[in-house]
């Protein structure tokens, strides 16, 4: 399992080296939006998912590092293909890296586990926190996150509530909208009323952008995305992906090199890519992304795995 990926860019946070201390898909929700697939270890068990010492060696490299892989790092973003908070000691790695580190720490996480004060402590020595809440009622949180059972909404925004006022640093709480789940006027009602409560600087509203678990996860429309911000409120702003002029250029060798390998027409999974271009899955999944989109791969199944081939015409190009 690699600890470290990227530096990549992220559309929240800028350059983030992510830090991922949680075995794949080892979570506390199984979002239907989910990117990554279905939730293999759905649970609440906090735990050392990794020797710490072997977490804390690895971290070690980032000792007076600005920069990472030759590229310059805005955060160090624990995050990852699962919760980060089921880490039993996260706090004394975000406690570790901020004494070694000159760059910002960031925590994502779904905010599934804030109802517990030992989680709200371990975060306190982040520089920002970005806590998710998709749902303001419990009928929709159940449909869009399919937590694990007994966790309840409720609780998870008083624990929002209460981290956000007894946290010193920055909070950015993202919300992410699936059409016809998450976007009824009711719903969105419930939530302007929820977000008016949380001390937040930003709301940043995002919806399906990649590949989902559950096909009926689809995407609002962008205008649809810039009525809902108005709607929640004046923090609230939608989160662009675009490729910079800057970004652009560190990526392109990456996408020509991918497609002339599809180019023979063979489909190759995640897995396949991940280690031929040695590239973590959350950075292997943004590069297919981006690639579908300009039209240079497509999509296929082998059952239930998600493949790649080269998009036809791909080769006149
Ligand atoms: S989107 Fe995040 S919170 Fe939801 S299942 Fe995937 S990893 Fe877990």
């Amino acid at each position: 399992m690699k600890l470290l990926y990227g530096p990549l860019y992220s559309r929240r946070l800028g350059m983030s080296l992510g830090v991922d201390t949680i075995p794949h898909k080892t979570c506390t929700f199984n979002c239907i939006y989910c990117h990554d697939g279905e939730t293999t270890c759905l649970t609440v068990d906090r735990k050392d998912y990794l020797p710490p010492s072997r977490v804390l060696e690895e971290l070690k490299l980032l000792a007076g590092q600005r920069e990472h892989r030759n590229r310059r790092m805005d955060y160090i973003t624990f995050a990852g293909s699962g919760e980060p908070t089921l880490n039993l000691s996260l706090g004394r790695y975000i406690r570790f890296v901020k004494s070694v580190s000159p760059v910002q720490v960031a925590v994502i996480t779904n905010s599934s586990l804030l109802w517990k004060e030992s989680v709200r402590e371990e975060l306190m020595a982040a520089d920002l926190i970005v806590p998710s809440l998709d749902a303001a009622t419990e009928e929709t949180f159940l449909r869009i996150n399919r937590p694990c059972p007994g966790l309840q909404l409720d609780k998870i925004i008083e624990g929002l509530k209460t981290l956000c006022r007894d946290f010193t640093g920055s909070v950015w709480l993202e919300v992410l909208l699936c059409e016809g789940i998450n976007d009824g006027e009711e719903e969105l009602r419930c939530m302007s009323r929820v977000i008016e409560e949380l001390n937040v600087q930003k709301v940043q509203l995002n919806t399906v952008d990649r590949p989902p678990s559950l096909e009926e996860a689809r995407p609002l429309s962008r205008e649809r995305l810039v009525q809902v911000a108005a709607l929640l409120g004046p923090k609230t702003e939608t989160v662009e992906d675009f490729l910079t002029p800057a970004r652009q250029a560190l990526e392109r060798g990456v996408f020509d090199r991918i497609s002339s390998l599809l180019m023979d027409g063979q489909p190759r999974n995640l897995e396949q890519l991940c280690r031929r271009f040695r590239k973590s899955r959350q950075e292997m999944i943004k590069i297919l992304t981006h690639m579908e989109k300009e039209g240079l791969v497509e999509r296929c199944s082998a059952g239930s795995t998600r493949q790649y081939r080269g998009a036809k015409g791909i080769k006149s190009r």
